[in-house]
């Protein structure tokens, strides 16, 4: 006989694994179905945190590189990429293994294979052996995540056209790299390898890179990498890939028609990821897609079928790892009776170069779509005391709010640890926080966070230190 559960998740990725324990918490007998053979999804495996350790490690390779020139002799300082990879590595099963650890010890039964549906109360799970085991479930989350976008006609072999997932587990470094798309996802890995060695050029199609940040950022950010040794061709738009076993040729044309070609050992096509459906048969139970093949649900996050409902990068809005885990604990609220809801105004992005770029709410060009009247404060770390003393002192805060409330409507912040930063304008907006608000607030001297003090005074024209 069948094993019955009350709730099947889908996919053991940030969505899936923090939704399964929340339903589990709430004392539903729960399932959670992963076929990777690891837990924590494209995030752990192949994403954020193997990102996050290669942009920490290759930061503090520059480092040291430059050591000297404050007073520190260091030597000859080599890299050795297969020991960094081997740590990266490391790190990913770690908290791959922690993740098992927490279903586990919050009652999650945890099923290694591809889920598909029987029906829409039964799911197959294939497991490496092929072996079929099918339980029956009340409901069913569906976590399965999204996967890399390539160009028409273009298929990733992960050695000379690499997607994200290629460029995490380089063997070499490559002398030269050609990025397309000037994302998040393009510039972290293109800032790893250019770190390490390699020349980097990004190619995009806009006239700017990390569509959807505020522009004011976005110029400086550009500016910032350009000085790190990034080179960037706007308005070019990619026509033709050809590889053969001495690299990778790109035919481009750039907005005035001109017609330049590139030629690079490696290409990393990074213009975008797509929910990811395969294999699990929601055809033949109806669950329906919308034209960008994203999972439609209501803002109970349940599909067109009643027991199905679904979260994370396959459904709309932004591909983060903290909005999957918002939205898994959400919807195991909603799925136990309780009132789960996500705040979309206020889901941080952050970008982990150096330095970091970080956002939350609405950038400039946004409230001006909206016709909202809205104040500017803005204060530039080079006014700030820590960020002077140690020398990381690029980039700026700048905070928005309501021109007649003063309520912040948005923060867009570049500079040293701007990521740990956003997380003080997150709270502030989700308490919905006027900007004098912050500004009155005691911050420690000498700290970053002053700059973010700063700033909220700059609103009313009153900052003290520029
Ligand atoms: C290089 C890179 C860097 C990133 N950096 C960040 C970052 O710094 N911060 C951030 O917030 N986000 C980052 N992201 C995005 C983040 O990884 C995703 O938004 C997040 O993982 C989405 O979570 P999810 O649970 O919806 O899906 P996923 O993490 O994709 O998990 C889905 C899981 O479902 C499994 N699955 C699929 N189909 C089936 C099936 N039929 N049966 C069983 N299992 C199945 C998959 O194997 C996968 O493990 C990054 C992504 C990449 C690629």
């Amino acid at each position: 006989m069948a094993e019955k559960f009350q709730a099947t998740v889908i996919g053991g990725g940030p969505g899936g694994y923090v939704c399964a324990i929340r339903l589990s918490q709430l004392g539903l007998k729960t399932a959670c179905i992963e076929s990777r053979g690891a837990l924590g999804g494209t995030c752990l495996n192949i994403g954020c945190i193997p990102s996050k350790n290669l942009l920490n490690f290759s930061e503090n390779f520059l480092k040291v590189k430059n050591f000297s020139k404050i007073g520190i002799e260091v030597g000859d300082v080599k890299l050795n990429l297969q020991k960094m990879m081997q740590n990266k590595d490391k790190a990913v099963t770690v908290l791959t293994k922690g993740v098992e650890f927490l279903l586990k010890k919050n009652k999650v039964t945890y099923f290694k294979g591809v889920g598909k549906f029987k029906s829409t109360s039964e799911i197959s799970i294939i497991d490496k052996e092929k072996k079929e085991t099918v339980i029956e479930t009340e409901k069913v989350i569906i976590c399965t995540g999204s996967e890399p976008v390539s160009l028409p006609g273009i298929d990733f072999d992960e050695e000379q056209i690499i997607s994200s997932t290629g460029a995490l587990s380089l063997k070499k470094v490559p002398k030269k790299m050609i990025i397309i798309g000037g994302g998040y996802i393009g510039l972290e890995m293109g800032s790893v390898w250019s770190r390490l060695g390699a020349e980097v050029h990004v190619i995009e199609f806009l006239d700017h890179i990390t569509p959807g940040m505020d522009k004011e950022i976005s110029s400086e950010f550009m500016k910032i990498l350009k000085k790190q040794g990034i080179t960037f061709h706007l308005e070019t738009k990619v026509d033709l890939i050809n590889k053969n076993s001495k690299g990778v040729k790109i035919d481009t044309t750039n907005k005035n028609g001109k017609k330049i070609k590139f030629e690079s050992d490696i290409v990393l096509i990074s213009v975008g990821r797509k929910p990811y459906t395969k294999n699990l048969n929601i055809e033949k139970v109806g669950v329906k897609l919308d034209k960008k093949k994203r999972i439609i649900v209501n803002k109970n996050f349940q599909t067109n079928i009643q027991n199905i409902f679904a979260i994370g990068d396959v459904i709309e809005g932004p591909m983060l790892a903290h909005k999957a885990e918002e939205e898994g604990i959400a919807v195991a609220e909603l799925i136990s009776g309780q009132s789960g809801h996500v705040n979309y105004d206020v889901i941080p992005g952050v970008i982990y170069t150096s330095p970091e770029v970080a956002s939350v709410g609405k950038t400039e060009e946004q409230l001006k779509s909206l016709g909202l009247k809205y104040k500017i404060g803005k204060f530039p770390f080079m006014a700030n005391s820590r960020a002077k003393a140690i020398d990381e002192s690029e980039g700026f805060v700048k905070i928005l709010a309501d021109e007649k409330t003063d309520k912040v409507l948005g923060a867009h912040l570049i500079g040293p640890h701007a990521g740990e930063l956003i997380a003080e304008m997150a709270l502030a907006m989700e308490f919905g926080a006027s900007a004098e608000d912050i500004a009155r607030t005691c911050h420690a001297h000498p700290t970053f966070s002053e700059a973010v003090k700063e700033a909220a005074l700059s609103v009313d024209k009153r900052q003290i230190h520029s």
